[in-house]
């Protein structure tokens, strides 16, 4: 995707191409009246949300051939004929999610309270747009069939994957990187391939999007998520919103280096952080060592049986966490910074406790509501549940905080 459709992609809503469902701010309004206020009849809407009998009725007959809105009954008012009352149908539609990695793909179906109907993970082998597009559409074709919904309820997708969007320094920096979408519009290939509006967004920042609405970091407006993907990202919200930078392409924590001189990165670098922290950094520390990944053992399985390489991992990677994490408690002044994403919790759970972190961060102060770094609650799902996320709430929510 270039920047200048990254830039667009912002702060348009999603709804562009679905003519059937308006995106208009008034009907977000309604719906999210109904939702904090249900039962609730068309007056006490109008009366509520400032707007006329009229212009409410049209948009609740919308959102009742939508699905979602439904009847529940009469109420008697203090006078005249009792009026209809309407409630949320949180089954009406439904929202896609799905992260594609170099080697996998993670699909979650959301409901409208962002309840998880639904998800499948699938190998992906080879990850060119050529062949990942249509191997992301017939997974979610399979993942709305086995979850028995119907697909004219689908509000859209949100595609999430690692960064750098468009031609970078970063652009043939090794398997952590998708490579052949630098220079796709990503997002209309997959408005085609699908017929939904579609989101494109950065797993990292999708991840913090997922913590903020349902996760660790539900009473959080400012906090950082370093994603393990198959390389590392960061998502930061400051001030309930998420910063992408000019392109899209904040947070590439990866590449900072935690190393003087330290080890060769393929993005040119010597000592990045990812060379050292990330899966893919376990894994080739561990190969090194002598351990045989191709029968079946995996970080988790190697950390249970106490293996001497693993620990030996955990041990150097935590000493390099423990640096960025100073770094990004002194650029961002988090709330906390949470850990989190295609590493299992246990190897997470293992780096905190093996974390030193600087004494000198402004994070390093006696009056803390949370602790300095957390693990993230959503595991493996948490950046296919963030891109659904993010498609639930620009349908409903009008005083949108995490997305601009
Ligand atoms: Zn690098």
């Amino acid at each position: 995707m270039t920047s200048s459709e990254f830039m667009t992609e912002e702060g348009t809503g999603i709804i562009g191409s679905n003519a059937g469902r308006s995106r208009s701010h008034n009907r977000r309004v309604v719906l999210e009246f109904v939702r904090a206020h249900e039962p609730a009849g068309r007056a006490e809407i109008a009366r509520s949300c400032g707007l006329s009998i009229q212009a409410v009725s049209n948009i609740i007959d919308t959102l009742q051939g939508e699905g979602l809105l439904r009847t529940v009954g009469h109420r008697a008012g203090m006078r005249g004929k009792p009026a209809l009352q309407y409630q949320f149908n949180p089954d009406g539609a439904f929202a896609v999610g799905v992260e594609i990695r170099p080697d996998a793909m993670v699909c979650a179906l959301l409901n409208l309270t962002g309840k998880r109907i639904f998800s499948r993970r699938k190998k992906l082998k080879d990850a060119s747009p050529e062949k990942a597009v249509p191997a992301v559409t017939k997974l979610i074709a399979a993942a709305i069939e086995a979850s028995g919904r119907d697909r004219k309820n689908l509000l859209g997708t949100g595609i999430v994957m690692p960064g750098p969007f468009g031609e970078s320094g970063l652009s043939y920096s090794g398997a952590a990187v998708l490579s052949g979408w630098e220079n796709i519009n990503i997002k209309e290939e997959f408005e085609k391939a699908l017929a939904c509006p579609v989101i494109i967004e950065n797993d990292a920042t999708a991840a913090a999007v997922s913590e903020r609405l349902a996760g660790t970091a539900s009473e959080m407006n400012s906090f950082c998520f370093i994603y393990f993907g198959t390389g590392l990202g960061l998502g930061v919200i400051a001030g309930g919103h998420s910063q992408r930078g000019a392109l899209g392409n904040a947070g590439e924590i990866g590449h900072i280096i935690t190393e003087a001189n330290g080890l060769p990165c393929p993005c040119g670098n010597f000592g990045c952080l990812e060379t050292y922290a990330s899966r893919m950094g376990a894994f080739a520390f561990l190969e090194k060592a002598g351990v045989n990944m191709d029968e079946g053992a995996t970080l988790a399985s190697l950390l249970e049986a106490q293996h001497p390489a693993m620990l030996e991992w955990i041990e150097g990677a935590a000493q390099h966490l423990s640096q960025a994490i100073g770094m990004v408690e002194n650029l961002f002044d988090p709330e906390t910074v949470i850990l989190g994403g295609a590493m299992a919790d246990v190897v997470i759970d293992a780096l905190i406790e093996k974390l030193d972190l600087p004494k000198g961060s402004v994070a390093n102060r006696p009056a803390r509501n949370f602790p300095r770094v957390m693990r993230g609650s959503s595991g493996r799902l948490t950046a296919a549940i963030g891109g659904a996320a993010m498609i639930i709430h620009r349908t409903i929510t009008p005083t949108v905080t995490v997305f601009h």
